[in-house]
């Protein structure tokens, strides 16, 4: 490979959260590969450059063509939003490339949307957490249910990405059910529409109202919250425990 690709996440949404070594990986590159809602976030970041973009569903070509450029000696940025190793495209850039290309390639970090929108709610994510995504488009529905159920048994604060799209909307009522069965109803839950984005929506909810909640769609990310996260001023909270450890 006579080029370089580096695979990078630009963070939620505005210019604001995104790492200065993405951004000086932007402004050094030649080709920018990408799906067209994040690149218009970073228009003015791109101008000038050569840029390969197409549709949601054809990663596969554009990281082909990415490879492809930096096999003929341009500097590439592949660009996911958030983080690029988070249901980015980290993994399949690296799939495509030959053993001895592996040495071409840099994976830089990005404020991945759990990060980004648990901030917006307060502190949802101080214990452990598990991350599930609603979208069963590569994954079987079955294994969903299956990482739901044990996510709840676990007692993990739950961070769901692609919670519903208009087509696939069932598994986003069953989660509701399946958390039910383990957590209280009052469990609070964070819900984040266009996190640091123009239009952003920020709301609690309680568990079993969780389900009315029909507006979610695929610009939304959703917290769970374990059974010792509370709500205090609008804020969700889940103790590390360090108030009741150390103090009577
Ligand atoms: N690589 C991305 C995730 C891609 S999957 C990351 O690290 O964040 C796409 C999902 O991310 C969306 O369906 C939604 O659940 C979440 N998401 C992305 N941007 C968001 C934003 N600005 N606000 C809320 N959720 C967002």
């Amino acid at each position: 490979m006579k080029g370089k690709i580096k695979v990078i996440g630009t963070g939620p949404g505005n210019l604001d959260h995104i790492t200065p070594a993405v951004k000086e990986a932007i402004e050094k590159s030649e080709v920018v590969v990408g799906y067209k809602t994040y690149l218009g976030l970073i228009e003015d970041l791109i101008e000038g450059k050569e840029i390969i973009s197409n549709g949601m569903k054809q990663e596969i070509d554009r990281c082909t063509m990415a490879v492809k450029r930096a096999r003929e000696g341009a500097i590439v940025v592949v660009i996911s939003g958030g983080d690029a190793g988070v249901y980015g495209l980290a993994g399949l850039v690296l799939e495509l490339l030959e053993e001895e290309e592996m040495d071409s390639v840099e994976i830089l970090p990005g404020v991945t949307s759990a990060t980004a929108c648990a901030s917006l709610l307060g502190a949802p994510l101080i214990h452990d957490f598990a991350v599930i995504s609603l979208s069963n488009l590569l994954t079987d529905a079955d294994l969903i249910r299956t990482r739901l159920e044990l996510a709840a048994r676990g007692d993990f604060v739950t961070v769901l990405y692609n919670p519903k799209s208009k087509k696939r909307t069932e598994l986003f009522f069953e989660t509701s059910e399946i958390f039910l069965k383990h957590r209280k109803p009052e469990t609070p839950v964070g819900l984040v529409k266009e996190g640091y984005r123009q239009g952003q929506t920020v709301k609690i909810v309680r568990l079993d109202e969780l389900s009315s909640e029909v507006w979610v769609d695929m610009t939304t990310t959703i917290i769970i919250g374990n059974s010792s996260t509370i709500c205090k001023r609008g804020k969700m909270i889940t103790p590390r425990g360090y108030l009741k450890k150390y103090t009577v």
